[in-house]
């Protein structure tokens, strides 16, 4: 039977991105390039999980109210986007009491139920942040790349398919824990594990490899895919950064949308709560 996969975008704005960090200014883009990423959904009857921005949420309300309204799931990607290493337990506790209160304002009593750290910034530096989670209900985690491929952020040697994540160390897998993490799946030939799922990757791979790798994964199990609003918008601005930024950074926003398309169009996806039978 064909697998139905975790679809997740992080909702925030062009300048959270740590590679151009210190450029933000007034231009906001996250309702307009939201926008066709909804009407792709809706046009493939999709539905997806919306990690958040606190900030983003607060500065575009109805942006938030409609994607809840289409039936979409919102998650937390913090307040303001700061990496969960750089923040204390009570500095974490605060961006997560912020948020809670802005999506309060806009969506009344709605459980939020999944996260994922900015810059996939959890590990076991900071594996108190799970506590945290927990302590305000959270039901899943989707902030491991259990892979080290990445400069910042990876967890060599984690589960590579969903599974209750020890408190301990989050490489484990401890059955009595409350928490789900569901990490991004590599594709894997042999010994070799390819990022394939998201961001940079899917900017940058072939829609054909994609296809194939990603119908590879299938074959055993579901995988999550992510994707930025600013990944798939001509306009985000464009910096001279350094060489690995603007590549990372800007390499294919032209044809995202369009591969993301190419993605819905022949995977089936949903929310990542759904996926993980949290609903
Ligand atoms: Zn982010």
């Amino acid at each position: 039977m064909e697998k139905i996969n975790a679809l997740s975008i992080d909702l925030e704005e062009w300048y959270h991105s740590e590679l151009v960090e210190g450029r933000r200014s007034s231009f906001s883009q996250a309702e307009e390039a939201t926008r066709p990423i909804l009407d792709l959904l809706d046009r493939y009857q999709t539905k997806a999980s919306f990690f958040v921005v606190g900030e983003v949420a607060e500065q575009n309300p109805r942006l938030i109210k409609s994607i809840f309204e289409r039936g979409h799931e919102i998650g937390c990607h913090t307040f303001s986007h700061k990496l969960v290493w750089n923040l204390d337990e009570s500095l974490f506790r605060e961006e997560l009491e912020r948020f809670h209160a802005v999506m309060g304002k806009i969506l009344g009593e709605v459980k939020i139920k999944g996260f994922r750290a900015p810059c996939f910034s959890i590990d076991n530096r900071n594996k108190w942040a799970l506590k945290v989670l927990l302590d305000f209900g959270y039901q899943y985690d989707a902030s491991i790349f259990p892979l080290k491929i990445n400069p910042l952020y990876g967890v060599s040697g984690a589960p590579t398919r969903p599974y209750r994540i020890s408190f301990e160390d989050v490489r484990k897998e401890n059955p009595q824990s409350s928490l789900v993490e569901f990490p991004l799946c590599p594709l894997m030939i042999g010994k070799l594990k390819i990022p394939i799922s998201g961001g940079f990757y899917l900017r940058a791979l072939p829609s054909s490899f994609l296809y194939w790798g990603l119908r590879r994964i299938n074959r055993t199990q579901p995988f999550l895919l992510y994707f930025h609003p600013w990944e798939g918008y001509d306009k985000t601005p464009r910096f001279k950064l350094p060489l690995y930024n603007r590549v990372i950074s800007y390499y294919g926003i032209s044809s995202a949308l369009r591969k993301f398309e190419f993605l819905l169009e022949h995977f089936k996806f949903t929310r990542v709560d759904q996926v993980l039978g949290l609903m």
